[in-house]
């Protein structure tokens, strides 16, 4: 059987984008599927969030999984009596919990988990008119249409000083990452954005001793990009720019990579000024692994004994898919910027039969791209290209 639409990747991106084809699109259930190595959809969205400890979004209320953007606020209305804290300012930001909740409700709403296949594709090949997909376990799928919603959870980055010693340098979006002091210990959290101020504050509340090293003084922004870029002066610039390089370079220049919203900013300083937190700004120049813990120098000469090192460092920026992407650039001869990301159309089709989201369709939806607002778009853009494509057919029959 050759399906209608086939997604590759069940986290922010690819549920969302499965509830705006089913919900909007017209798009039957039996014609779509969503495959993913995780247990269940969103589950690297789950465990990152879970591990960092944090309470409530950075985005605000409008930016969730469902289709019209009231569906959020409404859905925190029904639970206003159990659920504390649901929104909180600036923007109205939901709480994990209520957002968790409304994924689970249009996961259920649509009956998502029964379209989930556990398995990871490893090889994607274009037809005439369709696309076959290989799983690792062996399956094949043939689709009418893919879309590439393959994230960047699954590559987590790791400094180079940090690739030895697993047991005891770990990284926090590792998956299966779970292994938390218990007792209290000396922990050096390395990563100056929201993810290691989160995982500073979880340690300090749990009464662990710990150092944090940032390569940068802590950078203060509410989002992680202007919120300019949600609006349409900023994007509407964007596309007229024609030059790919430029857009790339307008994307690292809008972004505040390594950056923390003011209530954290806050909670560091205060841990800062009570002496409750070591700060340290520089690099690991050398590590020395010893049988009880591990002895870190920095740049700046400053020695630390600490017995564990937990990285939070964010995910590589290099083009996600790893082989399975490469090996389709070349087989169906598809077109990529100087930075190895795709060059797609409006509709973010880099093919015929293949739609992108995400990181790879970050070169026409701009510095967003990667965020749940990103997801939003692409579902705009990709419901509006089916509903074009159906009434051409129409017209035309
Ligand atoms: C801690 C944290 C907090 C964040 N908070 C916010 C926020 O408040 N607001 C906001 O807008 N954004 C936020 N983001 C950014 C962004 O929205 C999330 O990273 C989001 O999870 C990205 O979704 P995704 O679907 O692109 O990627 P992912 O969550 O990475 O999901 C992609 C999925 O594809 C799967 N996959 C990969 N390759 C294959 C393959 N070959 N076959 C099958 N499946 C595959 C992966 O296993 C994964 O399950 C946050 C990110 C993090 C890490």
């Amino acid at each position: 059987m050759t399906l209608d639409w086939l997604i590759i990747g069940g986290g922010i991106h690819g549920v969302h984008i499965a509830a705006r084809l089913l919900d909007e699109a017209g798009v039957s259930r039996e014609q779509l599927r969503i495959v993913d190595p995780g247990p269940r959809l969103l589950d690297r969205w789950r465990s990152c969030t879970e591990t960092t400890g944090m309470t409530h979004l950075r985005s605000p209320s409008v930016h969730h999984l469902g289709t019209d953007h009231g569906a959020l606020r409404r859905f925190a209305g029904k639970r206003k009596n159990r659920m504390p804290r649901r929104f909180v300012p600036p923007f109205e930001r939901p709480s994990i919990g209520l957002f968790n909740e409304h994924c689970d409700q249009i996961e259920k709403k649509l009956g998502l988990a029964e379209l989930h296949i556990r398995d990871r594709a490893v090889r994607c090949s274009t037809g005439c008119d369709d696309v076959a997909v290989e799983l690792a376990g062996g399956e094949e799928l043939r689709t009418r249409h893919l879309v590439l919603a393959m994230g960047c959870s699954d590559q987590p980055y790791r400094p180079a000083w940090a690739s030895v010693d697993a047991a005891r340098i770990q990284h926090v979006f590792e998956p299966g990452f779970n292994d938390w002091p218990t007792s209290p210990e000396t922990v050096m959290v390395v990563g100056g954005g929201i993810s290691a101020a989160h995982v500073v504050l979880r340690l300090l509340a749990e009464d662990h001793e710990v150092h944090h090293v940032s390569r940068h003084p802590i950078r203060q922004h509410q989002f992680d990009s202007d919120p300019g870029w949600l609006g349409v002066t900023y994007a509407s610039r964007f596309i007229r720019t024609d030059d790919l390089e430029e857009r790339r370079a307008m994307i690292t220049e809008a972004r505040h990579k390594g950056s923390v919203p003011p209530d954290l900013n806050r909670a560091l300083r205060r841990a800062l000024s009570r002496n409750q937190l070591q700060w340290h700004e520089g690099e690991v120049a050398e590590l020395d692994t010893q049988h009880d813990g591990l002895r870190i120098t920095l740049e700046n000469g400053t020695e630390l004994s600490v017995d564990r090192v937990l990285l939070a460092t964010g995910f590589k920026t290099d083009r996600p898919g790893g082989t399975m992407i490469d090996e389709l650039i070349e087989s169906a001869s598809l077109p990529c910027a100087q930075c190895g990301y795709p060059i797609v159309d409006s509709a973010l089709r880099w093919h015929p039969q293949i739609h992108v989201t995400g990181p790879l369709a970050e070169l026409e939806l701009g510095p967003v791209s990667r965020n749940i607002a990103g997801a939003r778009w692409a579902g705009d853009r990709i419901v509006d290209a089916v509903r074009c494509h159906s009434s051409n057919r129409t017209t035309a029959g």
